[in-house]
């Protein structure tokens, strides 16, 4: 489905910068004669695997309006009134400002789906202006950079929940590649961070990554079933992600997969050195990514370089060591293997990692057990009462150090975002604050919170 969405949001925070971002090229600044009546333009954009048209807002002129202040809030109704959905945004550098608010309060009348975007958050300084956003009453602010690109994967999830499912997944009609786009990392805040309860009815959205030859195509035909083989596309060239619908235990799955299914339809072998980018790109989609190991031939380099990748894109991942019907000391192995994974990817303690076969079949169930455990971890949040009554614990049982003679304070965690969980540590000095605490701190988080298996974001803000 096409759309149409407006950038809306006072001067200098960021709309161009995002504008040219969806729009994919440097528009030149047209020229604005004052009065000149130009045409409403908009340009085709596009964001991950959605296509829609962008409004070009500047090119909204209105004649009556006499002040740059008037014209603008015309500009912006008009917009509004074109669109099917506002990004509205605001610098999170600078804060929520009085004028924000006035574009709140027009949004909120117009009644339109919004999106809030809390851009510049590339800045340190960021993280309060992403919490004050909460108070515009527009929902959940999602943190991005538009200049960095930043937070992109998570706007797009934001813009299909406020629109609906059919607008995503244009992969019919076009292609999804997305040359030259820069991967989101770090930062992210969701779209459904409300307080919801995991919600089993909604596709669970899974995508296969790992090396070449470890067993993901035969891994992907396994789990959705040979009669279900994709025959196509021959348009797999063309074609950038693929996925399949399928269920299991009455559970909906969506599985993204590029250069597995490709493969499957013979499709020239070069292609297939492209699957390393091509499955960056199916992760990007995906809620819960599987890193397929060969257990024969565990943790290379490029194992341990595709699971810090999908880490660091705040997706669930879970591992699984296939080609186990090769493996003779089975229990010896799968204790060694755990203790390797612990070891080398300390990132994420905890993480699932379910051995498998996929040429038998065997432990597939477990794998998919795997899966909707850590996805509903990484949906997980916890309240900020339990949270603070922990981190009291927690900070009393082992102080911040002192700084230059001044002991650190820690006062105060929220959760900001789910998927993967966010949270927001309000302390004396944050530059200060050595890594290893803000370690011990997450370590106390997983622990009592059980979010063992996900990646977790903790900022820290100066607290007032
Ligand atoms: P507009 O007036 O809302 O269209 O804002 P612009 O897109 O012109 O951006 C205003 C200023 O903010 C420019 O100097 C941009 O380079 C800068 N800017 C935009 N996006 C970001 C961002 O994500 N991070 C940072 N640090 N600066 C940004
Ligand atoms: P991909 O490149 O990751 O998609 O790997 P493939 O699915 O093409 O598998 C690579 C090779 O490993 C093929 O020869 C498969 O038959 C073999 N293979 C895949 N899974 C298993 C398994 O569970 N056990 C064994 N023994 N071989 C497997």
């Amino acid at each position: 489905m096409a759309f149409k969405l407006a950038i809306i949001g006072r001067p200098n925070v960021g709309k161009s910068t995002l504008f040219n971002r969806l729009a994919g090229r440097r528009l030149a600044i047209v020229d604005d004669t004052p009065g000149v009546t130009r045409d409403r333009r908009s340009h085709p954009a596009k964001l991950q695997d959605l296509r829609f048209e962008v409004i070009d807002t500047a090119g909204l002129e209105s004649a009556a309006a006499p002040t740059l202040e008037g014209r603008m809030r015309a500009q912006t109704e008009i917009a509004i009134d074109e669109a099917d959905i506002a990004l509205f945004v605001i610098d999170a550098r600078a804060g929520v400002m009085p004028d924000d608010s006035t574009f709140a309060d027009l949004l909120r009348r117009k009644g339109k789906p919004v999106v809030l975007v809390a851009n510049k958050t590339d800045v340190n300084a960021a993280a309060a202006g992403v919490i004050d956003a909460w108070g515009l009453g527009l929902g959940d602010p999602v943190a991005i950079s538009a200049e960095h690109g930043l937070g992109m994967s998570d706007l797009r999830d934001a813009i299909v929940e406020a629109l609906g499912e059919d607008v995503a997944l244009a992969e019919e009609t076009e292609p999804v590649a997305m040359p030259g786009e820069e991967i989101a990392v770090g930062e992210d805040v969701d779209p459904e961070a409300e307080e919801a309860p995991y919600d089993a009815t909604k596709p669970l959205r899974i995508a296969v990554m790992g090396r070449p030859n470890v067993g993901k195509s035969t891994l992907i035909n396994a789990l959705i079933g040979q009669d279900r083989m994709l025959t196509g596309p021959e348009a797999g060239i063309t074609r950038d992600s693929i996925s399949v619908d399928w269920e299991w235990r009455g559970r909906k799955i969506k599985l993204f997969d590029t250069a597995g299914l490709r493969r499957k339809a013979r499709v020239q072998a070069k292609l297939e050195k492209l699957s390393v980018a091509d499955g960056i790109r199916a992760a990007r989609f995906a809620e819960v990514v599987i890193i397929v190991f060969d257990a024969t031939i565990p943790f290379e380099k490029q194992d341990l370089q595709i699971a810090d990748l999908v880490i660091r894109e705040g997706r669930a991942p879970v591992i699984a060591f296939n080609k186990w019907d090769l493996i003779e000391d089975r229990q010896e192995m799968l204790a060694e293997l755990r203790e390797k994974t612990e070891r080398l990817l300390p990132q994420v303690r905890g993480l699932q990692a379910v051995p498998i076969s996929a040429e038998t079949g065997r432990g597939l169930d477990k794998l998919l057990e795997a899966v909707e455990k850590t996805h509903r971890t990484w949906n997980s949040r916890v309240s900020t009462g339990r949270l603070n009554r922990w981190l009291e614990g927690a900070t009393a049982q082992h102080p911040p150090p002192a700084v230059a003679g001044r002991r650190l304070k820690v006062k105060y965690i929220t959760q900001i975002k789910t998927r993967p969980p966010g949270f927001v540590v309000s302390c004396s000095r944050p530059d200060a604050m050595p890594q290893s605490y803000v370690r011990y701190l997450v370590n106390g988080l997983r622990e009592t919170f059980n979010l063992f298996g996900v990646p977790i974001r903790v900022a820290l803000r100066t607290s007032d």
